[in-house]
């Protein structure tokens, strides 16, 4: 299992592969745990119980059952306090966050910033301290999340306030998605050394079964197209494929997101 120690901290973050392509992310300080998006409850329990791990805190970024689906079952075992945005359609939440909120893990001595993200769904929120970034499914390394409840609007103006964050901040995504995503960045930014660097790295990794996460938020400005959408490169591969050149950078985002949809 590989894990990485934040610069910030003493911290340790484990990726816990679950499903297919999910990660869920595991904090650990000596013996505390927090867990952030559990969407199988046996895959936490399994690490739980070979480390002698105690569960004390979940993070939640968004309501769905793959990022939900194992926190009935941890809160029955382990009586964490769980932490999710409002909405009802979350279960089992002990603290309902909202922009702006803080979430104070003091086993783990870590405080973590709730930003509000909308897009990928409506209420999505992500967990921000210095050196790492837990973003849900709104940002995926070369990629974002889909629109499944959100607007493009929200999508966009949500991925502009995660690339404003420092360069050298971890972004801990929740699906290994990259590869697939990159094959889509050669069409959408096709003349992009730095992508096509990043690219040979990812395939080196899943080639011995790592994962390409934690990301950065400096490498996804030079790699992810939805945060490029100011480039000269994105907006002509968007020109090329739609037939129009889009006015401003939402709509040059907009055009994107729907071309990833069917391709
Ligand atoms: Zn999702
Ligand atoms: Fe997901």
């Amino acid at each position: 299992m590989t894990t990485q120690h934040t610069a910030v901290h003493r911290i340790e973050i484990v990726p816990l592969p679950a499903f297919k392509d999910n990660y869920i992310w595991l904090l650990r300080v000596g013996n505390a745990a927090a867990v952030v998006d559990p969407g199988d409850d046996e895959v936490v329990e399994r690490y739980l119980a070979q480390q002698r791990l105690d569960l004390t805190a979940i993070l939640i970024t968004h309501h769905h059952p793959d990022h939900t689906g194992g926190v009935a079952g941890l809160v029955a075992r382990h009586k964490p306090v769980v932490y999710a945005p409002v909405d009802g359609r979350i279960e089992g939440v002990t603290r309902r966050l909202r922009d702006g909120d803080e979430v104070a893990l003091a086993e783990l001595d870590l405080h973590l910033r709730v930003m509000a993200v909308p897009g990928h769904t409506d209420t999505h929120v992500a967990y921000y301290a210095p050196g790492i970034l837990f973003p849900g499914d709104t940002i995926f390394s070369a990629g974002c999340g889909r629109l499944l409840g959100g607007t493009a609007a929200q999508l966009h103006d949500s991925l502009l306030r995660l690339g404003a964050l420092p360069g050298d901040t971890a972004v801990y995504c929740t699906h290994e998605y990259t590869l697939s995503n990159l094959a889509f960045a050669q069409a959408a930014d096709p003349d992009n050394p730095a992508r096509d660097q990043w690219l040979a790295t990812c395939q080196a990794l899943r080639a011995e079964g790592k994962p390409t996460l934690p990301s950065t938020m400096a490498r996804e400005k030079s790699v992810n197209p939805f945060l490029r959408t100011s480039s000269p490169g994105v907006i002509d591969a968007v020109t090329r494929h739609t037939g129009v050149r889009p006015p401003d950078a939402l709509a040059c985002f907009t055009a994107l997101r729907a071309w990833k949809d069917n391709f």
